[in-house]
């Protein structure tokens, strides 16, 4: 049942809408599998140099409309516009890499009496990816690019609140020669598209990033079927920040581990957790640098954190916190969905705001007493995405990032998401890896051949 015909996309930062769309029904997701069906025949039988070049061919296109993408995204999104050109430059870039692993994708010789051996990689076929609004462009790349690199084709439903750059980038995809139908974007909404793709039999896998709470349900349904689902979900990394590391560094360091996208992001360092002996000092030089972050217009290049996506974020951010508590910086009155950068200390870890992941620009800071006291802080959620550790000590480092149970950890720094690198989540954060050496692997089925070489019985 299709609940909206079209969806209007606001500029969260002025409210104002930017475009309106048409909204997908389930007869739309039918038609478009149909066609992506067809389409993927062809593609999985062009040479593989061809599907390389015309993959570089899109990311070339992403290059040279990257300026165009990014004040889209800025639009659409609210994205500062230097983090939005980094967005296209990852779609690109992703691209690129990709395409590289379109003439490497092979299977292997087993030894074997009596013949040979082989494993086949072949492609699934249609790849359903549904992105969410936080990382519109990457995260929409992240599924799509190894997908048409391992021979698929994909059907890409983005959120209701940003589709614009998603059909751009289907476009670019027609400019740079891919065959019609192979690569398609039904903006629509989550239960009425989303669903249609979920629920399709002609869709092979399903790629979902956004909440956890839609993650299982999506789950449950490609379990009806047992299709393939790989699941990127919420996060509540820790931050563990020990005595013995660099204080200064680790401080200065925190405010753009969670505010950066407005902590609109799965890896948002959203639990600062502090041994006690340097938790007064780290408070000292952490409260003026949250308190002095630029919040405003993410058109402005000297603009360090933006709005949030939508009231309606706005709305469940002012459920856990009033704006103007804790540790706090400034944001703007008037039009679009602003809420200060806060940090929040003397918090029960337990307490919703620090055991949720709010998305937004809000962080916990709590103390810990030693390093199995924060181990234990920091493995108490049921996410795992990422984290980070500040120590000096090279085996602590290494102990505390074995000891943590997520899936992204970096020392004595804030890194996170490298599109050669794998990305994704222990416990409740998802299940499987994107990005990384591996990643066409997860868009294909392992085919095991053995060909005899007895000679006809005599
Ligand atoms: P969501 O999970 O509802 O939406 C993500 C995507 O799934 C969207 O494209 C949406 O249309 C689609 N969707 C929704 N319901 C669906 C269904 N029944 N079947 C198929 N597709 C469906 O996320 P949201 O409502 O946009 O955000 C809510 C919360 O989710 C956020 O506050 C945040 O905590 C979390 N979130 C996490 C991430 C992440 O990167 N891990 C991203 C976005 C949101």
């Amino acid at each position: 049942m299709l609940k909206v015909q079209k969806l209007d996309v606001l500029n969260p930062a002025t409210e104002e809408i930017v475009a309106t769309v048409p909204a997908a029904t389930a007869q739309d997701v039918d038609a478009a599998v149909t066609r992506a069906a067809r389409a993927q025949e062809q593609w999985a039988a062009t040479a593989p140099a061809d599907r390389a070049r015309l993959l570089r061919r899109f990311a070339a296109q992403v290059d040279d409309h990257l300026e165009e993408l990014a004040r889209l995204e800025v639009r659409e999104a609210g994205h500062l516009v230097g983090n939005a050109r980094w967005e296209a430059g990852n779609v690109r870039d992703l691209l690129d890499f990709s395409a590289g692993g379109v003439e490497r994708l092979s299977g292997r010789q087993i030894p074997v009496p009596g013949g040979l051996n082989v494993t086949l990689l072949e492609p699934l076929g249609v790849v359903g990816v549904i992105a969410p609004w936080n990382f519109p462009m990457p995260i929409a790349a992240w599924g799509t690019a190894p997908a048409l690199a391992a021979g698929n084709a994909v059907i890409l439903k983005p959120a209701e609140t940003t589709p614009l750059t998603a059909l751009r980038l289907a476009e670019l995809a027609l400019a740079a020669g891919l065959p019609e139908g192979l690569f398609q974007v039904l903006p629509g909404e989550g239960a009425v598209a989303g669903d249609a793709l979920v629920e399709h039999p002609g869709v092979a896998k399903i790629v979902f990033t956004g909440s956890t709470r839609v993650g299982k349900q999506i789950m449950a349904k490609c379990a009806d079927r047992v299709k393939r689902l790989t699941l990127e979900l919420g996060g509540k990394s820790p931050n563990i920040v020990f005595a013995d590391a660099d204080v200064e560094a680790a401080a200065l360091a925190t405010p753009m581990s969670y505010l950066d996208n407005s902590g609109q992001d799965c890896c948002a360092r959203t639990r600062v957790l502090v041994q006690r002996s340097v938790y007064d000092r780290f408070l000292e030089i952490v409260a003026p640098a949250i308190e002095s972050v630029v919040v405003g217009d993410p058109a402005d290049e000297k603009t360090q954190m933006g709005p949030l996506i939508s009231r309606a974020q706005l709305d469940r951010v002012r459920s856990y916190v009033t704006p103007g508590d804790g540790i706090h910086g400034t944001a703007p009155e008037g039009p679009g969905f602003w809420f200060p950068p806060t940090l929040l200390t003397d918090v029960d870890p337990d307490a919703p705001v620090a055991a949720e992941e709010v998305f937004g620009p809000v962080a916990v800071v709590i103390p810990f007493e030693d390093e199995a006291d924060a181990v234990r802080l920091a493995n108490a959620t049921e996410y795992g995405l990422s984290g980070s550790v500040w120590t000096r000590d090279v085996g602590r480092a290494l102990r505390v990032s074995q000891a943590v149970k997520a899936g992204n950890l970096s020392v004595n720094s804030h890194s996170s998401v490298r599109y050669w690198t794998p990305f994704g989540g222990y416990k409740q954060s998802g299940l499987g890896r994107e990005l990384g050496p591996d990643a066409l692997h997860a868009f294909t089925e392992t085919k095991n051949v053995f060909i005899s070489t007895e000679g006809p019985a005599q």
